[in-house]
């Protein structure tokens, strides 16, 4: 059974509304800090083209994290698996997203994965072209056709205030500069780290992604394949075992359903072979994720028994 309407997706928000107060928006990144911590939103994406969405639906978040399994998407596609396998590896953490604990002690210095910002770093290294504009250009592009929406861009005073503030991520940068898994400039890959985490768009197509990724790369609604299975695959795989930080193994026992988050309070779902989700709700948990917006999973997951396992 599936949610069917609109109203039926009300309900749930409302209910998952009352726990926005036990979150705190994030301000490490001071635009976050501007948001409004009692929002929540979500849209639900049918392959069959419907679209069922409820709460403040309309406003937009930047991607942050969620950007780290689409440019791993694109770099896949670009590069292919061995050469991006041999720079990050495949194994979730257990520690904060932005951690830097694990690249002393483990040898060679590669990270873990490629949902840690770490390994996301060096995932956005790996965007081919000539200069940043044109790496971002190319990955906005393919953002554009995951959610089918040309007008997608990015939020230029929230990609600055990461910059001007991303000392931990510089830390990242250097590190792994020094152990030669990253060999251009830092402040370019930052620039181009900090522009991509800023892409923003509103949970309809966050959703409409989200399909895409839940339907093995193919928009069901074009026919076309956007990406290669084995790519939809793979991230979602990621999604599963390292998508929700260090709650992933909470979060794949409560709700069970690929899905990655964001510090803006985004989530993005892909239920296999089924439909998108896209959730907006600013106010995060002390792991950073959104605190309705894991709620609203959980009583849609046990409601309409979306878990995958
Ligand atoms: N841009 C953010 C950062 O690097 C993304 C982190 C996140 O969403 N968890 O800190």
């Amino acid at each position: 059974m599936l949610c069917q309407t609109s109203d039926e997706l009300q309900h749930f928000v409302e209910e998952a509304k009352k726990h926005t107060k036990e979150g705190k928006v994030a301000n490490y990144i001071p635009e976050l800090g501007k948001a409004n911590p009692d929002q929540l939103s979500i849209a639900i994406h049918y392959p069959d083209g419907r679209c069922i969405s409820a709460g403040d639906i309309q406003t937009k978040m930047t991607l942050q994290s969620i950007s780290k399994v689409i440019s791993l998407a694109f770099v896949l596609m670009d590069r292919g698996f061995r050469y991006v396998f041999e720079r990050v590896g495949m194994e979730p953490t257990g520690d904060p997203f932005n951690s830097i604990a694990k690249l002393e002690t483990m040898a060679p210095a590669k990270p873990l994965n490629p949902m840690i910002n770490a390994g996301a770093l060096v995932v956005t290294h790996m965007i081919k072209g000539d200069t940043v504009q044109d790496r971002f250009n190319r990955l906005l592009r393919f953002i554009r056709g995951l959610a089918d929406d040309p007008s997608i861009d990015y939020c230029e005073r929230v990609a600055r205030s990461e910059f001007e503030t991303a000392d931990l991520n510089r830390a990242l940068c250097y590190f792994l500069k020094q152990h030669h898994i990253i060999t251009e400039d830092v402040e370019t890959l930052l620039d181009l780290y900090t522009k991509q985490c800023a892409i923003e768009m509103n949970c309809l197509d966050l959703a409409r992604i989200g399909l895409i990724f839940a339907m093995d790369g193919k928009d069901p609604l074009t026919g076309k394949q956007i990406m290669p299975d084995d790519v939809a695959r793979i991230c979602k795989t990621f999604m599963v075992t390292c998508g929700m930080y260090n709650a992933s193994g909470e979060f794949a026992i409560k709700i069970g359903i690929p899905a990655k988050s964001g510090v803006s309070g985004g989530i993005m779902g892909a239920v296999p072979g089924r439909f998108g989700i896209g959730i907006y709700g600013p106010a995060l948990d002390d792991k950073g994720n959104s605190v309705a917006g894991i709620k609203l999973l959980e009583l849609l997951s046990k409601n309409y028994q979306l878990s995958m396992f």
